[in-house]
């Protein structure tokens, strides 16, 4: 017997699961002539339903995070952000950005930034900063510094660490700039490291400094060190790329532009190469090294430390 009621469904299957639509349920008309009719058009109640996939678990499996991250960094960053409040280490008044000339053109200024940075390795901030101070009294352009002889490079730059084999360097690059780049510096990663002395940490200032584009984190040694005593890395790493590809895994970039300086000048002050301060340091408590470093050091350091610190 005919249904009384015009009731049709359908089953389509989506990428998630099947979708079920269903038609309201409306009661058959009859015309004039006795023949019954279905109805044209009315508005149909649809409902979606998704079947629930079953997915089987495998037993005994612990599900880790998709994402690995230190679980003190918060508390410890936001430490660090407190010590550091009043931004008074070296690192802040003689940054590559600070002794470079802001009122230069941008390409003498993004140069200039380059120069400071190939100078700074291995070298204070105070040497860098004063052999900064006496190229641009010399005249701190591309043009200027390929006219300039080997000697007297040499001895604008001095003391700088490895100072004659930064003079080929800079000569080599300045060429290089002059012939390839317009005058101008690379304004990618990849080309600043094919600049005769110049590796990822530096390119990676040069892109935030003279750029102003953060692409990755600039790990010196002192990034290096600390990620690594406060425990930002998953297992120690040896070399500051290495430290560098682990922040970016977990660090939000939110704190990128920031941390490099943040973390230099920390070392500079408290986490110390040698004899880090930890009984002043706020994460003594939740720093696995300073858990255990709680005492005032000996004042007496030996050669070996004085010469480590000098050089970081
Ligand atoms: S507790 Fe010591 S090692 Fe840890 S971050 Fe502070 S100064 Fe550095």
């Amino acid at each position: 017997m005919e249904s009384p009621y015009f009731n049709k469904r359908t089953t389509r299957s989506s990428g998630i699961g099947k979708v079920k639509v269903e038609n309201e349920q409306l009661p058959l008309k009859k015309s004039a002539n006795g023949t019954t009719q279905k109805p044209f058009s009315r508005k149909r109640k649809v409902e979606v339903k998704y079947e629930e996939t079953m997915v089987e678990q495998p037993q005994n499996v612990k599900q880790e995070p998709s994402v690995w991250e230190p679980p003190m960094w918060r508390e410890q960053l936001k430490n660090i952000y407190s010590m550091r409040k009043f931004r008074n280490a070296a690192v802040d008044s003689m940054g590559c950005d600070v002794i470079s000339d802001t009122l230069a053109s941008p390409e003498v200024y993004r140069y200039q930034v380059l120069l400071s940075l190939m100078l700074s390795s291995q070298t204070k901030d105070q040497i860098t900063s004063a052999a900064m101070e006496k190229l641009r009294e010399h005249g701190c352009s591309i043009d200027n510094i390929l006219q300039t002889s080997d000697k007297v490079l040499g001895e604008l730059i001095y003391p700088v660490g490895f100072w004659k084999k930064k003079v080929e360097y800079i000569k080599r690059t300045s060429k290089i700039l002059q012939e390839e780049y317009n005058g101008d510096i690379p304004d990618t990663v990849e080309k600043l490291c094919k600049l005769p002395g110049v590796g990822p940490k530096m390119a990676y200032l040069v892109m935030k400094c003279a750029w102003n584009q953060i692409v990755g984190i600039g790990v010196d040694t002192h990034v290096h060190r600390i990620s690594n005593r406060l425990g930002w890395v998953k297992k120690p790493t040896k070399q500051p790329e290495d430290t560098r590809k682990e922040l970016q895994d977990w660090l939000p970039r939110e704190y990128w532009r920031d941390i490099d300086e943040l973390l230099v000048g920390f070392g500079q002050q408290t986490c110390l190469p040698v004899g880090p301060k930890c009984y002043e340091c706020l994460n003594k408590e939740i720093c696995p090294v300073g858990k255990s470093n709680k005492k005032m050091p000996s004042s007496k350091k030996t050669k070996k430390e004085e010469m480590k610190e000098e050089t970081e």
